[in-house]
């Protein structure tokens, strides 16, 4: 192999994988307070109504459930279903899976990118590449956020479900090529989100067993959560009488035989219901329920309850350019590990697998079909 040929391509590579499935799964940890939506009463009350099971819904359930009665509404069913979703071989079959039931609902947005949202308890973290990273210290006081709280969150995500990886000969080799092409310091393996070439955290343990937010759900308590599955939220339902603003208080919702159910919040001052839809199921809720631009509800022939002409407005991702390299060798299984952190702000990252050709080639495929 030409070493020299490799390291420089390493320095510029950002690659992407997928995989075929093996076969297990684990039962929910949670199986207490996890239910169909067809369990549901037609009419619930709760102290927090919390829209979206992903990333941060999860979360936010089992923290508010210290304290208050939780109703979580997700429109998927669970991760632990799934061998695909569960293991660190399906991360490409899971993406390329486009069936309506599928846990990643495929999209391309107006100006053609594709791109993928969750379907699935524990959202994004059950479909993602696993990598993770504390935001900078600056992000944080950007944001005016307490750093010291913030440091305990993290550790609570951390116990739970991420890990240093396994750094095989693959991720190693990446490492070794951004350090020649001058990507330092090296700062050894670090959570922390910080200039020069690193090895940061990963929800996939050392077997490969990915661990997501849903496993967040395991700090919740019991008794004071109810979590309904495949219950799809069609729209917040708002006071507007005799208040300067509409007021949430409740949502509707469907489950999988058809049926819609009534979740309202219970009196109380601090109750609230909360909307942890993802980056396009928030706005979209919003404007479905009568809060967006009026000319575009209006189109749609949705009553406007509020003009509010920035939601759903100024969406944005990172942009991503990916290099796919063959090999004629078997190449290991490796998510993100190694992360070059440059100082003009982009970054530099790797994946390694061997049917990573399958699921691009179903991409491009994808791409060129209408999607229903
Ligand atoms: C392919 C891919 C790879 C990624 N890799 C990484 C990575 O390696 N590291 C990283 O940090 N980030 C990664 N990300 C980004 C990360 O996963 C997301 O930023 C994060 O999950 C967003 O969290 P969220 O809580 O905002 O939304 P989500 O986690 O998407 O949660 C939204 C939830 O709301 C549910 N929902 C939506 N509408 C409704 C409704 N009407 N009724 C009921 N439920 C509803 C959805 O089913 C979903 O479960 C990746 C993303 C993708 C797509």
């Amino acid at each position: 192999m030409n070493t020299g040929k490799w390291s420089s391509i390493l320095a510029t590579l950002v690659g992407i994988l997928c995989l075929i499935c093996s076969s297990f799964s684990e039962p929910a940890p949670y199986h207490t307070f996890a239910k169909d939506a067809t369990a549901a009463p037609p009419l619930v009350f709760y102290d927090y109504i919390i829209v979206g099971g992903g990333t941060s819904g999860c979360a936010l359930a089992a923290t508010l459930s210290q304290g208050g009665r939780v109703l979580l509404l997700e429109r998927g069913g669970l991760p632990y279903d799934d061998p695909n979703v569960m293991d660190i071989k399906g991360f490409g079959a899971t993406l390329a899976n486009t069936s309506p039931s599928s846990p990643s609902q495929l999209f391309i947005s107006t100006d053609g990118v594709i791109n993928h949202r969750a379907r699935v308890l524990g959202g994004g973290t059950a479909l993602n590449a696993g990598f993770y990273s504390r935001a900078s210290t600056d992000y944080v006081s950007r944001m005016g956020w307490d750093q010291r709280a913030v440091n305990e969150s993290y550790e609570w995500v951390e116990n739970k479900v991420v890990f240093e990886p396994e750094v095989g000969a693959w991720q190693s080799a990446v490492r070794s090529g951004l350090l020649e092409a001058g990507q330092f310091p090296y700062n050894g393996f670090t959570y922390d989100h910080v200039k020069g070439t690193k090895v940061g955290g990963t929800t996939f343990d050392g077997s490969g067993y990915r661990h997501t937010a849903a496993d967040l759900l395991e700090y919740a308590h019991p008794p004071n959560i109810t979590l309904y599955l495949q219950a799809i939220v069609e729209q917040i339902l708002f006071k507007t009488e005799k208040l300067p603003r509409p007021r949430a208080h409740g949502v509707l919702f469907l489950d999988p035989s058809g049926n819609r159910h009534l979740a309202f919040l219970n009196r109380g001052w601090a109750n609230e219901i909360i909307l942890s839809a993802g980056a396009l199921g928030s706005p979209q809720l919003l404007m479905l329920s009568g809060i967006g631009p009026t000319g575009h509800l209006r189109t749609h022939g949705i009553k406007v309850l509020l003009d509010q002409p920035m939601v759903g407005q100024g969406m944005a991702d990172n942009p991503m350019n990916a290099i796919v390299v063959p090999s004629r060798r078997p190449v290991e299984t490796s998510l993100i590990q190694i992360v070059g952190i440059t100082q003009f702000g982009s970054y530099v990252e790797s994946a390694s697998g061997p049917v990573a050709f399958n699921w691009v080639h179903g991409l491009n495929q994808q791409y060129h079909k209408p999607l229903s």
